[in-house]
């Protein structure tokens, strides 16, 4: 009896330090990620702010410069300091669905109506990369859904905003509906640039992007896919993604029929 006894406390002490273990190693990985991310951040945070102190600077050491060339850096300044506050409100969205303490506020709503909403209010800056949207629907067609229509448009805008950025001249950006049963699928697809295959798995991620220099000149914050997820996987949905270089991407995701 006494060596049973002694056999339990050994496997209970063996499981208790294995579990502490997993314990130590979740904490470690979280630590990795909150240094990552406070170092991303900072990156992030400091081209724009850097742009806005250098042009403010070089217009207060300049008091007698040409019109046109102070113009020009006043509008640079305005340029960094819009950036700097889309990052912001970038950051202070994710931080909200990440909490949890913003519910979702749920409705029946048509979703090609949204789609032709968000389409036709970037139809100006596809324009200007001569790229056009469509929203890819039968006559009198309606898709009604349940979900949270004002974060569903967010989804949407910053999906359909990419396939601008990233999209090739004289390009083209459809959304597409398929019935799925219970669900409904919708598809943004795009014949831009495309994306490699090793950088799909971390696409979602916050900060992530595949040509770091080609993004930042475009302004975007990195965190557009990450709210994207963010809010799909709030409505118990998913998102995901499909691309080939040169050739174009789509993005996926489903929603609850209504
Ligand atoms: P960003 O603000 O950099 O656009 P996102 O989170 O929206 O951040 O996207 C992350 C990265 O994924 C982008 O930097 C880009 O490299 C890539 N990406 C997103 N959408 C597309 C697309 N439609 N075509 C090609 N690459 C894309």
């Amino acid at each position: 009896m006494s060596s049973d006894v002694l056999g339990e406390v050994n496997d209970d002490v063996a499981e208790w330090a294995n579990e502490k273990i997993k314990e130590i190693k979740e904490l470690q990985s979280k630590d990795d990620f909150r240094k990552e991310f406070v170092g991303n951040l900072s990156h992030e945070l400091k081209t724009p702010l850097f742009s806005l102190q250098g042009y403010l600077e070089t217009l207060q050491d300049n008091p007698n410069l040409d019109i046109e060339v102070r113009d020009r850096f006043l509008e640079r300044a305005l340029q960094s300091s819009e950036r700097l506050s889309d990052l912001v409100a970038d950051l202070d969205e994710i931080s909200k669905l990440e909490s949890g303490n913003v519910p979702l506020q749920l409705s029946r709503f048509e979703l090609i109506t949204l789609a032709k909403e968000i389409t036709e209010s970037l139809e100006k800056s596809a324009g200007k990369n001569c790229i056009q949207l469509f929203v890819k629907s039968e006559p009198n067609q309606e898709i009604w859904v349940l979900a949270d229509r004002k974060r569903i448009a967010q989804v949407l805008s910053n999906l359909v905003v990419n396939s601008i950025n990233y999209g090739q001249l004289n390009g083209t950006t459809k959304i597409r509906f398929y019935d799925m049963n219970d669900t409904i699928l919708v598809e943004v697809a795009d014949n831009g640039i495309g994306i490699s295959k090793g950088h799909l798995p971390r696409l979602f991620e916050r900060f992530y992007r595949v040509d770091k220099s080609r993004s930042r000149h475009e302004g975007g914050s990195g965190l557009g896919l990450a709210i994207c997820k963010h809010i799909i996987e709030t409505h118990n949905q998913t998102i995901s993604v499909r691309s080939t270089e040169e050739v174009g991407s789509t993005f996926a995701f489903t929603l609850q029929k209504a």
